[in-house]
């Protein structure tokens, strides 16, 4: 009988309010111990899967649940411990995995970066003098807990080899390394299957990416091996974040189901499908929820989908899953009763996820699910219809985008003249990125406001108080540009989003950023539109106090996007162009207002770069396009400025110039050569300030430090284009260790002008 299955990848780890983050902290801070620690967080895994089985979920992942990081669970199954750290083999104790993700004394703790094209970091594997040996079976232990403690025949998951090592530094000898590692993971799946496993899911989204085709025989040769030692666990070889480059291969691997993302795919997945159609011997695994965003599915449409996929693959063969874990959503919208009937309606955290696909599951069975779907079609329908998605000026401005100018009036060689002549600046101008320390008395002051402790005007006058102090210390410091200091926000995005039309904050939103490390992106549910001044009175205020320019500082629309919940009911970039027009606004009021030097943030640029080279070009025209929306109404002789913090850019410089602003600031001191060898390689007309120190540590640098990186930049930049400044805000940073990194940067900087013999 034709039996379509219910699946899922992987569910969120934080627990609704938080509980997981909140027991790993008290562990961390001995405030429970270490039994205290596994006995809140079992009752928080059980509880999860308990969840999804209570749903009808028919495969339940298991072993997805980390103490920190799936990547770091994988490097400490294997023994792959960093050598600053003390291990002598055998079990990881959780100290010592603790102190891998977050340092301890001496040994710096392990980078960490992003989970492919998510705002998940993963803690990079360091391969150097790596010897693998099985030092637990994980997979094993939360399979046994799982079916002991629920009568759950959960399905393990774990990262694959391949995608493990690909994702690690250090590793001079791949195929070395990953021989050494087949084995050890086919003694895991050996004792999954000894212990009665039915299936077990191994993620390769490197899979996903653009990667050499001869890349494919690892793969072959990989999987093969491990049907050969279990031959009776069922392989879900897991992809996910995008399509398949080589779908045809691919699914010929031998495995028992192919997991394949019919959400992030660009459309790609079910074409591929029905062009190569899919092996008799195989199930595939359809993603077709989306395990990334939180807004309700079109159930008919899924379904439809579904239909269409199953016209390849029969019934009996398919099963029905998120496009990806759901690790990348908050846990359940329930925690969120006073947001909007009509919005609410329209959202699906992973909770009701996992109750749409019991819904599509059991549609494709032939059984009666009218009312799930009636109730989905309903919701979708009312927010759809609603005025928030039907903002009448909104939609008539961006179908008439192509009158707006998106052009500065002169070219920059010309205008930047103009903005000297007023800016009167000495060489190597110095400046801030934006935000100065955030102590304990601006947070605390924010929440008791937050509370009604004290009233709006206190706050506000408090908000004064310190621009003005920090107005006073930088004048003392003698910079040259200042900023305001950012004591308003909390956020660069969820600022912006609380004062624009069609932006939602939660109260339990929260998602894994890294660690117990969560963030809380605002909903963009609706038409974006500006609906009064958003920074002009703080800046306009910290301007009032000084004759030296302060900069308007605004985040630019890419940002704001990949850094929110945003809704799928059209194109990314409609949404980015909303925000960019509503921005124009603001940077329009801050230029009349007097603010003459405006920077606007594109922190989030780079990392939201498709995961496929050959769709970067597409999201770079459309992020450079929606920058200069914001950004080009201006006059010549106002000066825009933006921020980027990372840097790696050489394959988007093109797009950095492209931005047209007049001056920008890069994030450089961790990587200086290659920066250096990309301004050999490159040319750079317009004015730059590549990051002279490192803000990520409390250090606060030397003079001679500072100096021997501006030296080195001015060899491949022009002295007349470099602007001296940190590599990015100073929020998180104490008041003594900035005040005293930004006098060495001025002094640094100071003495340098001497030799050029250039004062003010
Ligand atoms: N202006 C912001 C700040 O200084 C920029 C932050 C960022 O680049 N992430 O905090
Ligand atoms: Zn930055």
């Amino acid at each position: 009988m034709a039996n379509v299955q219910s699946s899922n990848l992987g569910y969120p780890r934080l627990g609704e309010k938080r509980e997981w983050k909140k027991a790993l902290e008290n562990y961390w801070n001995n405030k429970i111990s270490e039994e205290q620690l596994l006995s809140e967080t079992k009752e928080l895994r059980l509880h999860a899967l308990k969840k999804q089985q209570d749903k009808g979920i028919d495969l339940i992942p298991v072993g997805d649940f980390s103490f920190y990081d799936h990547i770091l669970d994988t490097s400490i199954t294997f023994g792959i411990v960093p050598k600053r750290f003390a291990y002598d083999g055998g079990k990881v104790p959780i100290d010592t995995y603790f102190e891998i993700a977050r340092g301890k004394d001496d040994a710096v703790a392990s980078e960490m970066t992003k989970w492919f094209n998510t705002n998940y970091h993963y803690i990079v594997p360091e391969l150097e003098g790596a010897k693998p040996q099985l030092t637990e079976n994980r997979a094993l232990f939360y399979y046994e807990e799982a079916k002991q403690e629920l009568g759950i025949d959960g399905k393990p998951v774990l990262v694959g080899p391949i995608t493990y090592l690909k994702l690690a530094k250090g590793n001079a000898d791949f195929k070395g390394l990953l021989d050494q590692l087949v084995p050890l993971y086919g003694q895991v799946l050996k004792e999954l299957q000894d212990a009665g496993a039915t299936w077990v899911q191994i993620d390769e989204p490197y899979l996903a990416t653009s990667f050499d085709k001869s890349e494919l025989a690892l793969f072959e040769e990989v999987y093969a091996n491990f049907a050969k030692v279990a031959p009776d666990l069922k392989i879900e070889l897991q992809t996910y974040f995008e399509s398949l480059d080589y779908f045809e291969d691919v699914v010929k691997l031998p495995v028992a189901a192919i997991g394949v993302d019919f959400v992030h795919d660009h459309g790609e997945s079910i074409e591929a499908l029905e062009r190569f159609g899919f092996p008799a011997d195989k199930v595939l695994a359809a993603g077709v929820i989306d395990g990334r965003n939180v807004w309700r599915a079109d159930l008919d449409a899924k379904l439809a989908l579904l239909e269409r996929i199953a016209k390849v693959v029969p019934k009996e063969r398919l099963i029905v899953q998120p496009s990806s874990s759901l690790l990348h959503v908050p846990v359940t919208k329930l925690s969120e009763p006073d947001l909007d009937g009509v919005l609410l309606g329209g959202l699906s955290f992973a909770d009701e996820k996992l109750v749409e696909l019991v819904a599509l599951a059991k549609a494709l069975n032939g059984e009666d699910v009218k009312a799930v779907f009636a109730d989905a079609k309903a919701g979708l329908d009312a927010i759809n219809g609603s005025h928030h998605r039907n903002n009448a000026e909104v939609q008539e401005a961006i179908r008439n985008l192509e009158n707006v100018e998106v052009k500065r009036d002169l070219p920059f060689a010309e205008r930047i003249k103009l903005q000297h002549e007023w800016l009167q600046l000495p060489l190597l101008p110095t400046t801030t990125i934006g935000s100065f320390p955030q102590s304990p008395e601006v947070r605390k002051k924010r929440s008791d406001w937050l509370k009604k402790v004290i009233t709006d005007a206190e706050y506000e006058k408090f908000i004064e108080e310190e621009t003005e102090r920090w107005i006073r210390i930088q004048e003392d410091l003698d910079l040259d540009v200042l900023v305001h200091g950012e004591f308003e926000r909390t956020d660069m995005v969820e600022y912006f989003g609380q004062k624009l039309d069609g932006f939602q904050a939660t109260k339990f939103g929260w998602v894994q950023s890294y660690g117990s490390r969560a963030v809380r992106p605002p909903l963009v549910y609706g038409d974006v539109a500006f609906t009064e001044a958003i920074t002009v009175k703080e800046s306009v205020y910290a301007q009032s106090l000084t004759d030296r320019p302060v900069k308007g500082m605004l985040t630019a629309p890419v940002t704001i996007i990949n850094w929110s919940f945003v809704r799928d009911d059209v194109p990314d970039y409609v949404v980015a162009n909303q925000v960019g027009l509503a921005l124009r606004k603001e940077v329009e009021a801050l230029e009349a207002a007097g603010i003459r030097v405006i920077q606007v943030d594109e922190p989030a640029l780079r990392e939201g770069l498709p995961l496929k080279r050959s769709r970067w070009q597409k999201y770079l025209d459309d992020a450079v396009y929606s920058f200069k929306l914001t950004t080009t109404s201006v006059k010549n002789d106002t000066q825009i400025h933006t921020h980027m913090c990372y840097a790696e850019f050489e394959d988007i410089i093109d797009t950095i110039s492209a931005l047209d602003a007049d001056v920008i600031s890069i994030e450089t001191s961790r990587s200086h050569g290659e920066i250096i060898e990309t301004f050999e390689k490159v040319g750079y007309d317009k004015e730059i300030g590549l990051g002279v120190y490192d803000i990520h540590s409390p250090r606060v640098p030397t003079t001679g430090e500072i100096q021997d990186n501006i030296r080195r930049a001015l060899k491949v930049i022009d002295a007349r284009q470099f602007w001296v400044n940190p590599d990015c805000g100073l929020k998180t940073r104490k008041e003594k260790e900035t005040v005293a990194a930004l006098r060495d940067m001025v002094n640094a900087t100071k003495e340098i002008r001497e030799e050029y013999k250039v004062t003010k």
